[in-house]
């Protein structure tokens, strides 16, 4: 560990949905804007060894890092905010916990002791805390705890926390998100569900340094009075967390308020030069204040829960900021796309984004919104599954091989023009065996993946079984679909593209996961400029 390493918990009361996510990368945001290196940790207390497993309607997308860590969505939010990328210590689920002390156990590194949450699992924890202070001289590690304090789940972390907090001393210092909840009918703010949710980490031996206080109207200097002096926290130190507009104005407001201040004075650091945030006003200012509005369809199986296609979305609004767009996004459910009634629900798109996904559901639709776009000039982006859609698209429609399949879905395909990896084909678990994380690939001078990278050497994450299936590559580069992106040490088709099409692109990889506020994703930026275009030649 560091010597000088500071640790931050965040920790969640009342309900869950209060946003620590933001909170913790809003914070780390600020302080890495005065010049200090911060990470930020998301430990999960569920028994998934992490969620690559998991339905997206459970938690939302599983975002990966690149060294092919399956990961909680907030770790997308720390990336875009913060711009550094986040690796496999940054999430920790209680299943990888339990995974390493058992292990352990065989290995008989306990030899001869009982083995018990405390302090076996507790250690475990703080471990897998510090560790990230090891691999980096970090300033300042923030730990978000995932749940909400009073959940049997989540007790041995709030452990951890407390034992931390007693083992370093002026070192730690814990942040607790709470909500200020405005009752209609009384015409006030409450503070009552705040004190019990102080009162329970109380009980559990952990005294908040800061309270952070989600509420849809201010706090006044009475209302936060009231909420120190029933929860031991100095008055400056109780702060206004508003609703946003977006999630983007979190920074400013939480700096309008002080935090980073208060964060800095109480864990004895020096607060050096004001945060420079100029570029993200400017991010913010033109995302406030778009010239251009577009419509873009976002086609996936998991459209009832926004969260599913997170990463898509906030690099959809980068790429937007970056051509002073405003994105309308569309959200269409791939199972209600016919071949009947394409045309009307795509007529007034600018562009179709085919998401990503896994198994068979959905995907005709998909197959007939990919026609209509390679049909009418609509620019197309197809990610992962999207790609592999428009792949069988453009066999069964232009190659004539009207059987032609991902053997994902059809394992006996005449025509598997997307077939299993060599490499996958031995796996037999399901956790942590896609083909997982950053990959190389080499991009064709020339086309228009080349020119919005201006670059042929490229490195994206990827998290798929399936692939191009090589065999077919003369007779697609034959009829116009070509492959542009390839690893040269697999010889994977990693990128394809329709030259004589406006914009019609599919990459097996996620670009979605590097897009950040300082760094929009090209292919995003692209993208969002080939919709301006079609909505300014065709309305
Ligand atoms: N199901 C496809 C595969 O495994 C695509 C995965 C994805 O879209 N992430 O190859």
């Amino acid at each position: 560990m560091s010597n000088n390493t500071k640790f931050i918990f965040v920790t969640g009361g009342v309900t869950s949905s209060l946003g620590k996510g933001i909170v913790s990368a809003s914070l780390a945001k600020l302080l890495q804007s005065r010049g200090y290196s911060v990470t930020i940790q998301k430990l999960d207390p569920y028994i998934n060894i992490d969620p690559g497993t998991l339905n997206p309607y459970e938690h939302g997308e599983c975002y990966v890092t690149d060294d092919g860590a399956e990961t909680d969505l907030d770790l997308g939010h720390y990336e875009r905010f913060l711009n550094v990328p986040t690796s496999q210590a940054n999430n920790i689920t209680t299943g990888r916990i339990y995974k390493n002390v058992i292990e352990k156990e065989r290995r008989g590194d306990y030899l001869g002791k009982t083995v018990q949450v405390i302090p076996h699992i507790t250690n475990e924890i703080k471990e897998r805390i510090k560790e990230l202070s090891e691999q980096y001289p970090y300033d300042i590690v923030i730990t978000e705890i995932g749940g909400t304090v009073g959940d049997i789940e989540s007790l041995p972390y709030i452990e951890a926390v407390r034992q931390m907090m007693w083992e370093l001393e002026d070192d730690c210092l814990v942040i607790h998100l709470t909500l200020i909840p405005y009752l209609s009918a009384a015409g006030e703010l409450k503070t009552k569900p705040t004190q019990h949710s102080v009162k329970a980490l109380l009980e559990l031996g952990v005294q908040p340094d800061v309270l952070c206080c989600r509420t849809e109207h201010p706090l006044d200097f009475e209302l936060r009075k009231k909420i120190a002096r029933f929860t031991n926290v100095t008055i400056n130190a109780v702060i206004e967390a508003r609703d946003a507009s977006t999630i983007y104005e979190v920074p400013l407001f939480l700096q309008a308020e002080e935090l980073d201040s208060v964060v800095l004075d109480k864990l004895g650091l020096s607060k050096g030069n004001p945060p420079n945030l100029d570029h993200w006003k400017e991010f913010l200012d033109k995302l406030n204040n778009p010239t251009f509005e577009i419509n873009i369809a976002l086609i996936g199986k998991y459209v009832e829960l926004k969260d599913s296609y997170k990463s898509i979305t906030e690099a959809i609004i980068h790429g937007g900021v970056a051509n002073n767009a405003k994105i309308k996004v569309h959200w269409i459910q791939s199972e209600n796309v016919t071949a009947k009634n394409v045309q009307e629900l795509l007529t007034e798109m600018h562009g179709i984004l085919v998401a990503p996904g896994f198994g068979s559901r959905g995907i005709a639709g998909k197959i007939e919104a990919i026609r209509f776009a390679r049909e009418t000039g609509v620019p197309f982006f197809g990610i992962c599954l999207g790609m592999q859609c428009a792949v069988i698209e453009f066999a069964r429609n232009v190659l004539g091989l009207s059987d032609a399949h991902t053997t994902e879905i059809d394992p006996d395909s005449k025509h598997p023009v997307i077939s299993m990896m060599e490499g996958q084909k031995k796996q037999s678990n399901f956790g942590g065996t896609m083909r997982l994380g950053g990959f190389s690939c080499q991009l064709k001078p020339g086309s228009k993946i080349y020119r919005a990278y201006q670059s042929d050497q490229i490195r994206e994450r990827h998290r798929h079984r399936y692939e191009f299936n090589n065999d077919y590559l003369a007779a697609f580069e034959k009829s116009g679909m070509t492959g542009i992106g390839k690893n040269m040490e697999s010889g994977l088709i990693e990128a394809i593209e329709i030259s004589n099409h406006p914009w019609f692109i599919g990459v097996q990889y996620h670009p979605e996961y590097k897009s950040t506020v300082v760094n929009p994703h090209p292919l995003f930026v692209s993208f969002i400029q080939a919709a301006l275009q079609q909505k300014s030649t065709n309305g």
